[in-house]
């Protein structure tokens, strides 16, 4: 299977709208974020944190998917959002029309955000995934406290869990993500990622750090760049004791095996 096709033209390309390949296609409704988390990595890929994302038309996007061979419609996993927040308010209307794209498709989807739901997102999401067995909502977790501190413009910690609780009630598939793993502050969440996991039964993806020339795989949102994982022992006992209440995986595309 073709795979992280290289820069093509258009939108495609590392760090562009569309990345990626017929195994996974990264789909990006905006580029950059405001989100202003102190650990991203977008400014690796020339994207500046901050600034007003540069949203694109979902039709100039579609077209793009519909004249590209990089893709199977109904098999290609697809992940919105890897280079934007799309889940921000400006660029969420966007995300749902792409979101209803693909579910009309019928390809494997999955969505991460650390905003905030609205009873009219949830119902969304229920509209289009209730049992869906090719969805997954990732409620991104990869601090619970230092919030302000670490990932200023986002949901707070009882946001994300009121997420959770509230995508599981309308029957929509749901994640716990806790990725990227903090070295010694990630670590500090342990009892509340416990807790979640007990409470909620909920699979959970914990991933390690990407850095430039790390030791492990390559990034997969970004094989060109540089960035790769950066293990850290931390991961590993989180890993060990989420294990323990709940299925848990250490990439995205394994854990969505988990609804099939
Ligand atoms: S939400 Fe994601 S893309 Fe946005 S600043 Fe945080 S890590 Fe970067």
């Amino acid at each position: 299977m073709q795979d992280h096709t290289q820069p093509l033209h258009g939108l495609w390309g590392e760090g562009h709208y569309l990345f990626g390949g017929q195994k996974r296609l990264f789909v990006n409704p905006a580029l950059g974020c405001e989100s202003g988390c102190r650990y991203c990595y977008l400014p690796t890929l020339g994207l500046k944190l901050m600034d007003k994302p540069r949203v694109t038309s979902v039709a100039s996007l579609i077209q793009a998917l519909d004249s590209s061979i990089a893709w199977i419609k109904g098999q290609t996993l697809i992940s919105v959002g890897c280079y934007t927040e799309p889940w921000a308010r400006t660029i969420k209307p966007n995300t749902r029309s792409l979101l209803a794209y693909f579910r009309e498709h019928g390809n494997p989807l999955q969505i991460a955000t650390k905003q905030p739901l609205t009873g009219e997102d949830v119902s969304f999401f229920a509209k289009l995934f209730k049992n869906s067995k090719s969805f997954a909502f990732f409620v991104s977790l990869p601090v619970a406290t230092n919030i302000k501190q670490l990932e200023p413009n986002t949901a707070t910690y009882s946001d994300r869990v009121g997420n959770i609780a509230m995508l599981l009630n309308a029957g929509v598939p749901v994640v716990l993500y806790i990725k990227p793993v903090l070295p010694r502050e990630t670590i500090k969440n342990l009892r509340k990622y416990v807790h979640i996991v007990q409470r909620y039964r909920i699979p959970v993806v914990v991933g390690a750090m990407f850095a430039l020339h790390g030791h492990g795989n390559k990034a997969p949102i970004a094989p060109f760049s540089g960035l790769s994982e950066d293990s850290n022992q931390d991961a590993r006992i989180i890993i060990k004791e989420l294990s323990r209440f709940a299925p848990v995986f250490e990439n995205s595309p394994e854990c969505m095996k988990v609804f099939q």
